[in-house]
């Protein structure tokens, strides 16, 4: 394994009895006494994929709750208008795509015109699964790029847990891809957070939109209404935010950060719930008496 990768970002790999390979690495590549084993695949465009296996040791503990400050957690909230939006008001954009999709449109028409099975017809069926490829690394690799983000930026990830979110104005098709864009992120996302000693909690989405951040009242919002705005306190945050506050705290709840109604006394990170107190309006109502 060479890893002087000079200008051309190319790593070199050797094979016993077939030679140097010079390999476009998109992670980090071990060094040559850390790998196990590598597998070839050829690809349908022709293109082969080296597959390197490394064991990794020692993966670092996830830090102490007692340990972690409130800026080091945050809350995910998976977008309708964004890709994610963040409990800091962050909010990471769709990916760009329509340029991969014409393209793949293009050589798709192309194949369409040429005799099936002719070489030429051979010739532009790789150029199509060429472009299909594309398409799939760009995902993947935007993937790859926002959650190693969030587990290397914070110790504490909350987000949505996949089955039920309401995608009220999509069609069915749409919500299935974006379920498995979706599975897929939360997959790479629980992958990373094991190898950098990040703890991600996955909470039941239900319900967070409507929550009020800051005192816990529901409000039905339909899906055009960007604003939360709360009747009970007043409260004001971008949709979004408010949706991704609510994931912290569910997150930071499950995690035994939160105080929780059946063991008052519970105190292990008082300092991490976010925003909203406990005992809300909606609670003193529900409560009645002081003795209850
Ligand atoms: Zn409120």
């Amino acid at each position: 394994m060479d890893h002087n990768t000079g200008d051309d970002r190319f790593v070199r790999l050797r094979l016993e009895k077939i030679g140097w390979f010079k390999v476009r690495a998109d992670r980090d590549v071990p060094p040559a006494d850390e790998i196990d084993e590598v597998s070839l695949k050829k690809e349908r465009t022709g293109e082969w994929f080296v597959s390197l296996v490394t064991s990794v040791e020692n993966t670092p503990e996830k830090p102490p709750l007692g340990e972690i400050e409130p800026e080091d957690c945050v809350g995910v909230d998976l977008g309708i208008t964004s890709y994610i939006h963040t409990s800091e008001n962050l909010s990471v954009d769709t990916l760009d795509l329509s340029e991969e999709y014409d393209r793949y449109a293009r050589e798709q028409r192309k194949l369409d015109r040429k005799e099936h099975g002719s070489n030429n017809w051979e010739k532009q069926r790789r150029k199509v699964a060429q472009a299909k490829r594309a398409i799939k690394r760009k995902v993947r690799d935007y993937q790859h790029k926002l959650t190693t983000w969030l587990v290397t930026e914070y110790d504490v990830v909350a987000v949505e847990d996949l089955d039920v979110k309401p995608m009220l104005e999509t069609s069915q098709n749409a919500k299935n891809k974006q379920d498995a864009a979706w599975s897929r992120f939360l997959e790479l996302l629980e992958y990373k957070a094991d190898l950098h000693g990040t703890h991600v909690e996955k909470v039941k989405p239900e319900g967070t939109t409507k929550e009020c951040a800051v005192c816990g009242v529901e409000t039905a919002k339909p899906i055009w209404v960007r604003e939360h705005s709360c009747p009970a306190c007043g409260h004001q945050d971008g949709r979004d935010l408010n949706a991704a506050k609510n994931i912290l705290f569910r997150g930071l709840k499950q995690l035994g950060a939160g105080r929780s109604e059946s063991t008052p006394v519970q105190t292990a990170l008082p300092t991490l719930t976010p925003h909203r107190e406990e005992v809300g309006a909606k609670r003193v109502v529900e409560a009645g008496s002081p003795g209850a």
